[in-house]
């Protein structure tokens, strides 16, 4: 097969900070591009809680249909806090999107940074490296939108767990860690559930333990989500691949992100096995939304997520390349660059940063 040389990727920068960190990260797109000799046409569609105030559609059915057109999907950030649906959710398509796209693998890997400081004191720390793998289809936010209120007493939201949800999630943390473990990883999946407490739960553990058996390589354990939430604060450094149903993944992934200094280190991809989507863990962060200090590490780490998926997706190991390329030049901006990030203290904003990682491609 010949590898492309031209990628069409759609942009949906929504909300809030998204478009300020979309925008200096397709600066590095571009400039990683003009180097590989590659080509992204990368073309914005609307979305979000300002296009649902303004046009009544918070995902148009024209947006969907363009990112299914597209190789990959670049995603900023969406949702404001005054714009409400009638049951008073908030206006969040990037949920939408996993579903309609099938998007079932939410993948947030968290690595620690030498230059920045970091939250914990153990020097292991600095040896954090892991992924967390959140179902992103079923769960409870299965639920979303299917929430049973019986008069102004009760209040009913329900957990799903199928087969078929569980298996597909467990094989991806499990081959995410053979393709780590070759690269000189730990080869280990822990999955965190609740399987104590709750019959969904055992299930899911039971599906993984059935899933696991058939990556004798692969060392894994089950771990109940609180504690885990313990661990993952007192030795964080042991783990490699986590895998977890969909809101322990939402509560975890804020908590990873955390652990290497702040939302705006920690990337993320929704992938399935058509279509994948690369975005910022954080959200549109209203509190400092126009100021020029969002930190865009993280969005511009997703475009390295998005090239690396690319590169295997079409055997195009130029894309690999690329994508190292700018991991490493995201890493020596922190080390060697003096940048530091208003969200540790700092005072690089989000184009001094993305201006730093440009010039050490
Ligand atoms: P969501 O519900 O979509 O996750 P949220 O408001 O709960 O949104 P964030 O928008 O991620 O969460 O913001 C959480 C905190 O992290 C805020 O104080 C915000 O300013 C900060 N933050 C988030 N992203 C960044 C960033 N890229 N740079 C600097 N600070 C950030």
């Amino acid at each position: 097969m010949n590898s492309p040389t031209d990628y069409r990727i759609a942009v949906l920068a929504g909300d809030g900070i998204g478009p300020e960190v979309m925008r200096v990260a397709l600066q590095v797109l571009d400039a990683v591009g003009r180097k590989f000799s590659r080509h992204f046409d990368h073309q914005a569609y609307p979305a979000g809680a300002q296009h649902f105030v303004d046009s009544g559609h918070a995902l148009p059915e024209s947006t969907l249909d363009a990112c299914r057109a597209s190789h990959a999907i670049l995603f900023g950030a969406m949702g404001l806090p005054h714009v409400r649906g009638h049951d008073g959710t908030e206006i969040i398509p990037q949920l939408d999107i996993r579903f309609a796209l099938d998007l079932y693998a939410g993948v947030r890997p968290i690595k620690t940074f030498a230059g920045l400081p970091i939250p914990l004191s153990n020097p292991l720390a600095s040896e954090i490296d892991l992924v967390l793998v959140r179902e992103n289809t079923e769960g409870l936010f299965y639920s979303r939108g299917r929430g049973v209120i019986e008069g102004d007493e009760a209040a009913y939201d329900t957990m799903k767990i199928t087969r078929h949800g569980t298996e597909r999630i467990c094989d991806f943390a499990l081959k995410l860690a053979q393709d780590r473990k070759a690269l000189g990883g730990q080869g280990r999946v822990t999955s965190v559930d609740k399987a104590n407490v709750f019959a969904s739960m055992a299930f899911w553990r039971k599906i993984f333990e059935e899933r696991a058996a058939r990556y004798p390589e692969i060392s894994t354990d089950s771990a109940y989500v609180d504690a885990m939430a313990l661990n993952l604060v007192l030795k964080p450094w042991q783990y490699d691949v986590l895998v977890t149903e969909n809101m322990f993944g939402d509560i975890l992934s804020d908590l990873i992100a955390s652990l290497v200094g702040g939302m705006g280190m920690a990337p993320s991809g929704d992938i399935g096995d058509d279509y994948a989507l690369f975005q910022p863990a954080h959200g549109t962060a209203p509190d400092i939304t126009g100021k020029g200090i969002a930190n865009p590490t993280a969005m511009i780490l997703s475009v390295a997520m998005m090239l690396q998926w690319l590169a295997t997706r079409h055997d195009d190991a130029v894309l690999h390349a690329a994508a190292q390329c700018i991991e490493s030049a995201v890493s020596r901006s922190f080390q060697e660059g003096g940048i530091r990030p208003f969200e540790f203290g700092g005072a690089s904003g989000t184009q001094a940063i993305a201006d730093a990682v440009i010039a050490r491609l």
